[in-house]
């Protein structure tokens, strides 16, 4: 049970991230940092695979059904492709609120583009990766489509185990690589990668061969491979993934699928990158906790939880969980606490309907309670807070904190009298 709600929020955390998920140990790769990771659009991440010499199909992008149809005139290819542009993988088998199955079609006929693109646009799409509600599709992709003859996966990640990069592939890609991971775990290939030395030409013709290309295909395999560890490395990249990596029947290695996770720390110097986030697949809380620098998870419970440390809320979920409740949000206030962040925290928390009682719960290791505290009087004040709040503040720096919430019984006074009891456990 506990598991669950630590699972529910690390999933949560790194929707989209399919790799790390698929092939690596969870909860040694779980990265509930304050900040989130920046994903892309496929056509995005495909744009940045062309930049590094990176073989992808030619394409156009359309917001509306007459540019896709025009797209698709224009492309003049024998055949189409037409994409649905969500964060999330396992499109393909996906099913639209519009009742159209799959979020990947291929027709030779470009006329009928318009009419599908119709009934994408604007419909949410539910796949294995997306909450059940689905994602919302406000962009397709129309890209020539080309015969594939095999279709393999590929994928460059961080690996915490390994402490630098590491490739994974398997010959066996495409749709359902997740039940290749399950059932036929020795067809997934790993080379850890020497973050100084970078990809070297054995390891890329080794894993090309893994991947069962064969003749000239395995070098040209190979040199795909050493242009995607150039691109991981060039963007700052913690996952480029490639699912399929196929080759058609002319003989060429084609990336089909993409989806690129980047560093946020690196945000810094890759501002081109970070600037292509149009924020419109965030949820809105998540996005304005961001702004003030608070990992915020909507989850499904009454219960919000307002803690200190990504494993202290997770524990914190955990035990409520444990005693029969359930976790409105994981809300991690990290290191350097700032008054007006508890603040912010605050008004998000007594924003959401759902939320019938807030815990707060902090260890004072390196933040100081007395901030907490102050924090929580203004909000107290000036939020008219309506639902109970339970504060325990606990820990090196909390004496100060914790006699400003015991003495001061202006906030216990305060909240009474909007009916709002504080219960404070320091
Ligand atoms: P997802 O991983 O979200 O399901 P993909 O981009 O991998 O989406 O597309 C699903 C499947 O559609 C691929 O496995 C491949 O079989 C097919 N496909 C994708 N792009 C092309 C293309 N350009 N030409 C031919 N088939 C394609
Ligand atoms: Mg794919």
């Amino acid at each position: 049970m506990a598991a669950s709600i630590v699972s529910q929020t690390v999933a949560r955390g790194l929707r989209g991230a399919s790799a790390k998920h698929l092939f690596l140990d969870k909860f040694k790769c779980a990265q509930v940092s304050s900040r989130r990771w920046l994903n892309l659009q496929e056509y995005q991440s495909k744009k940045l695979m062309q930049e590094s010499g990176v073989t992808v199909q030619r394409f156009y992008v359309a917001d509306n059904a007459p540019d896709a149809l025009q797209a698709a005139k224009r492309l003049g290819a024998k055949e189409i492709v037409l994409k649905a542009q969500i964060l999330a993988g396992g499109r393909g088998k996906g099913v639209f609120d519009s009742g159209l199955k799959g979020g990947v079609h291929l027709t030779k006929d470009p006329s009928v583009v318009g009419e599908l693109a119709n009934r994408m646009l604007g419909y949410s799409l539910t796949t294995k990766q997306t909450p059940k509600e689905g994602v919302k599709v406000k962009m397709v992709m129309v890209a020539e489509a080309l015969d594939i003859t095999r279709e393999t996966y590929f994928a460059i990640l961080m690996d915490r185990a390994c402490n630098g990069p590491v490739m994974v592939g398997s010959p066996q890609g495409g749709m359902d690589i997740e039940e290749v991971a399950d059932k036929t775990p020795e067809l997934i290939f790993k080379e850890v990668i020497d973050i100084f030395e970078g990809v070297r030409d054995d390891q890329a013709l080794r894993m090309a061969a893994n991947l069962g290309f064969k003749g000239p295909l395995e070098r040209q395999a190979a040199d795909q491979i050493k242009r995607l560890y150039d691109l991981f490395l060039k963007v700052d990249a913690t996952q480029v993934e490639v699912n399929p990596l196929g080759e058609t029947p002319e003989g060429q290695v084609v990336c089909f699928d993409a989806k690129i996770n980047f560093d946020d720390n690196a945000e810094f110097r890759q501002k081109a990158v970070f600037a292509l986030d149009d924020m419109s697949e965030s949820d809105p809380t998540e996005t304005e906790a961001a702004k003030w620098d608070l990992k915020y998870i909507g989850l499904d419970g009454n219960i919000a939880c307002f803690v200190n440390g990504a494993g202290l809320a997770m524990a914190t979920c955990d035990i409520i969980d444990l005693h029969g409740g359930k976790p409105a949000n994981f809300l991690d206030l990290g290191g350097g606490v700032k008054e007006k962040q508890v603040y912010e925290a605050f008004k998000l928390l007594t924003a959401d309907p759902k939320v019938e009682a807030i815990l707060v719960n902090i260890f004072g290791g390196i933040v100081n309670c007395a901030i907490i505290a102050n924090g929580i009087t203004k909000a107290c004040r000036e939020l008219e807070l309506k639902v109970p709040l339970v504060v325990r503040l606990e820990g090196g720096y909390s004496t100060g904190g914790q006699s400003l919430l015991a003495t001061t019984t202006r906030i216990t006074m305060e909240t009474a009298l909007i009916g709002s009891p504080l219960t404070c456990v320091c």
